[in-house]
This record gives structure tokens, C-alpha cells and sequence, in this order.
């Protein structure tokens, strides 16, 4: 029997381990850190054996095979010592897909975007009457829905760990938002490895299958030219139209063109707004003209999609002023895209646990724009640094009450207040749900 070894008992590794189990290895799950309850009792409920708090280093290292969930980088100890011994170290895509039979996948990857448009692929496969299961790093675990169902389309969310891990799959349909700096720490700080790895969405593809990516973005177009693909391309643009098949945002309108089909979104009609949402909105109709879904039901089920939480999500309206939750803009990309969809003076409350940021391309927008910036973090000096003479008026704050209040105060008539942080949330908060949802019951118990 084969033995399989899955590192990380989150929602991708508990679902690679009872899908391992339900095809046949001989599986064991180690995690370093606790496990949550609900994980380890499908785990019992499926008879699969693991270990939480240490890992068994013999036994791990005695698999012919280790599913790693993404969260662990290959700098952990444990994962060196896996690969010196010359295993296979897969990630939980490239190992359930072995087992989906004739099922096909979209799969959509980027720095941004990637869940709203994965979340709308969804929507749209679904309005469609087609049978789609949600998976990667949003909805159920991708293993665990091959394991328990019975699909014919897959939608997956990828991070670029997902695709580390990633040789032989194929994406029928690969969706590449764009490439903007993230995570470099996990990419010995070289932005070429991340792109490497971004591009990996593209492996293994050929004439038969779609390959939807930005035509606006410049890195994507320069490494287009070093990979000579076959697959069906499917630009989305909002700068130069695409000559034959694609996307194309002027200002006004989206059209879409897929073979015969021929799609027209009046952006006016969005309930997503902002040019991010529109290219999120082509990559999207796109991807389901390329499911066969007919252009009608993409068009209906686009205009009654409203946005996710935790991005650009409009909480509340009072006294003239709208207060929208960004929690989820964790890099400057996001922020920029979130400014830039600004109609009304802003209010803006960023700050966090800073990744090393270049404010540099906010500062446009923020002079602007932005009448007031609202510091929220336990270390507020560079951004105080960078904005000062940029936003007429910026105030330091070291919590979430402190920040709201100086937010409502400054606020006048006609304003949006938006938390958009451009940080990751470490240090006030659990993580960028848990800002959102003070954000969120903060306005609705004050405002
Ligand atoms: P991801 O899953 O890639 O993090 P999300 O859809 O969760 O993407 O959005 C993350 C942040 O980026 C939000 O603040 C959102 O408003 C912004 N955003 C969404 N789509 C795009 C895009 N196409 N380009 C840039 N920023 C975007």
C-alpha cells in the first residue's frame, strides 16, 4: 500500500487525507500546531490517524509521497528534511486532481482579485444550472469535494503556494488576474520567483484549453514571450482593446467577445464597482463563456452580483456619509484600485503590520482625494512620514475605537469614510476578518 503523509491539518490537508484514505493509501496527517475540532473529527469520522502539536519525523519521512498544505513554507525543517530524502512534496490540487475523473477545472490566480472572481465564476456556473463545486483556497476543500461528490466543473481559487506545489495538473480554464508584489518573504524577497510561480497557471496547457490573464499588465505581457503557449488566449484590457478575442473596458461599457458570443456590460449596471471590478467582471465572463455558459446568463447573473465581504463592501449610509469596509486590501495594489474607484472625498483609515510597502503609487490618489488619513496601528510612523504634505490632515491612532472616532469627526456630509489598510492586521487584530467585522459592528452600534 502507499503511503502518504499530509503536513497541516487545515482545510486543504484534512481533505487531502480523507481522500487519500477513501482512495487507498496508507495516510497519516501531522501538524505542528493544534488542529480544530471540526477537522479532527471528520478525520476520526474517516478512520484516518494523525498527530497534532509535533511531527513524527520517522514516520513522516518514511512516505512515498507528502501533501503539503500551502501555509507551510519549504524553509520548515520538516519539509527540508522531506526533500533531502528525495520525496515527493505535492500540494493538495495537484493530488486531488488525480482523482476528479472527467471533471473540468477554472482556475483563477493573481496578486488581486483572485476571490471576487472566483466568487463570480461560481455565481455565474451556478445561475447556469451547471453542477460546480467551489474549492482552493475559498469554500470546501478541493480534496474533500472530490472525495465526498460528484462534480463536472471545479472552480479553484490558487495562491501561488497552491501552484508551487502544482506539476501535472492542468487548468482547462486559467484565469491570471494580474502580478503585483505580495509575499515576497515566502520568495527569498525575489519578485521573478513569485512570478515564476504565478505563471505556473499555464503549465501544462495546450490548444484545447483557455488562457484568460490581464493585457494591461506589463509583467504578465513580458512573460508571455517566454513561454511560446498554445492555449486559447483571452485577454481582458482596459488600455489597448484586444485585436481578436478578449475583454475590453472603455470607460463605459465591457465588451466580450468568445468565439460567436458577444457580451456588453454596461458598468453603470454593476453592483461591484471600481476599473479592478471590471476587469474582475471580463476575467469572469470570459471564463464562463469558455464553460459554455451563453452570454445572456453570464450578463444576467454578472449585474445581480453584489460584493464580497471585506472588499470595497458598502456597510452603511448616514448623515451623508458612506462608510465602506476594505478590509481585505492587505498591499498596495488593492488600495490603489480602491482610491482609485473613489468618487466622494475620503476619509481613509490604513495602517497595520506594513509588508515592507512602497507607498510611492497611492500618493496620486491620496492628494486627491483624501482629505483626512486616519493611522490605525501600533507603529504609525511611516505612514505619517510618507502621507505628511500629501493629505491635508492625518491623525495617529493605536486602536480600532480610537481610529472610528477620529474617522466620524472628520467626516463631513457627502464623505466616505474607508477602511482600506494596505497592512496586514497582526497587530491589533485575529486577522482581516476580524478588522472587518469590528469595522463593520463599530458603525452599526455608533453611526
Ligand atoms: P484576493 O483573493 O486575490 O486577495 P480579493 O477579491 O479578496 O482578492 O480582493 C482583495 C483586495 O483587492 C480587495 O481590497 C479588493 O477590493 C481588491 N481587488 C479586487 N479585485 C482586484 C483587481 N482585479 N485588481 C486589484 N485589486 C483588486
Amino acid at each position: 500500500m502507499k503511503r502518504l503523509v499530509v503536513l497541516g491539518g487545515g482545510i486543504s490537508g484534512y481533505g487531502s487525507a480523507i481522500l487519500a484514505k477513501k482512495e487507498g493509501f496508507e495516510v497519516f496527517l501531522s501538524d505542528r500546531g493544534q488542529i480544530a475540532d471540526r477537522y479532527k473529527q471528520k478525520l476520526e469520522e474517516w478512520g484516518v490517524p494523525y498527530e497534532e502539536g509535533s511531527h513524527d519525523e520517522e514516520r513522516i519521512l518514511r512516505a512515498d509521497e507528502v501533501v503539503k498544505s500551502p501555509g507551510i513554507p519549504d524553509t520548515a525543517p520538516i519539509v527540508r528534511k522531506i526533500r533531502e530524502q528525495g520525496i515527493s512534496v505535492i500540494s493538495e490540487m495537484e493530488f486531488a486532481a488525480r482523482y476528479m475523473g472527467a471533471a473540468k477545472t477554472i482556475c483563477i490566480t493573481g496578486s488581486n482579485g483572485k476571490t471576487t472572481t472566483t466568487s463570480l465564476i461560481y455565481k455565474i456556473m451556478r445561475d447556469a444550472g451547471l453542477n460546480v463545486s467551489l474549492g482552493g483556497n475559498i469554500g470546501e476543500s478541493f480534496a474533500y469535494s472530490v472525495a465526498t461528490g460528484q462534480y463536472d466543473w471545479y472552480v479553484l481559487e490558487l495562491s501561488s503556494f497552491q501552484l508551487d506545489g502544482m506539476y501535472r495538473f492542468k487548468a482547462d480554464v486559467g484565469v491570471l488576474m494580474n502580478i503585483t508584489p505580495d509575499h515576497l518573504d515566502r520568495y527569498d524577497h525575489c519578485f521573478q520567483n513569485y512570478v515564476d510561480s504565478k505563471m505556473r497557471i499555464t503549465q501544462n496547457q495546450g490548444a484545447g484549453d483557455c488562457f484568460i490573464f490581464s493585457g494591461d499588465d506589463a509583467v504578465i505581457g513580458g512573460e508571455l514571450s517566454k513561454y511560446g503557449l498554445t492555449s486559447r488566449m483571452l485577454p481582458f484590457a482596459a488600455q489597448v482593446q484586444p485585436a481578436d478575442e478578449g475583454g475590453y473596458y472603455d470607460g463605459s461599457h465591457c465588451t466580450i467577445r468568445f468565439g460567436e458570443e458577444l457580451l456588453t456590460l454596461a458598468i453603470d449596471e454593476l453592483q461591484i464597482k471600481g476599473l479592478h471590478n471590471c476587469y474582475n467582471a471580463m476575467a469572469a465572463a470570459l471564463a464562463t463563456l469558455a464553460a459554455g455558459v451563453p452570454a445572456e446568463v453570464v450578463k444576467r447573473s454578472i449585474y445581480t452580483f453584489s460584493p464580497v465581504e471585506h472588499r470595497l463592501e458598502p456597510v452603511k449610509e448616514a448623515d451623508g456619509v458612506l462608510w465602506i469596509n476594505d478590509s481585505k486590501a492587505t498591499n498596495v495594489d488593492s488600495v490603489w484600485y480602491a482610491l482609485e474607484s473613489m468618487t466622494r472625498p475620503v476619509v481613509w483609515i490604513a495602517g497595520g503590520t506594513d509588508k515592507g510597502n512602497d507607498y510611492e503609487p497611492l500618493k496620486k490618489f491620496a492628494r486627491e482625494k483624501v482629505h483626512t488619513l486616519v493611522c490605525m496601528g501600533l507603529d504609525n510612523a511611516k505612514l505619517e512620514r510618507e502621507f505628511a504634505g500629501v493629505v491635508p490632515t492625518i491623525v495617529s491612532t493605536a486602536s480600532l475605537d480610537e481610529a472610528m472616532q477620529a474617522a466620524r469627526a472628520a467626516a463631513r456630509k457627502g464623505d466616505v469614510v474607508l477602511l482600506s489598510p494596505a497592512c496586514a492586521s497582526f497587530d491589533l487584530f485575529k486577522n482581516y476578518e476580524n478588522r472587518g467585522e469590528l469595522f463593520k459592528q463599530w458603525v452599526v452600534e455608533h453611526v
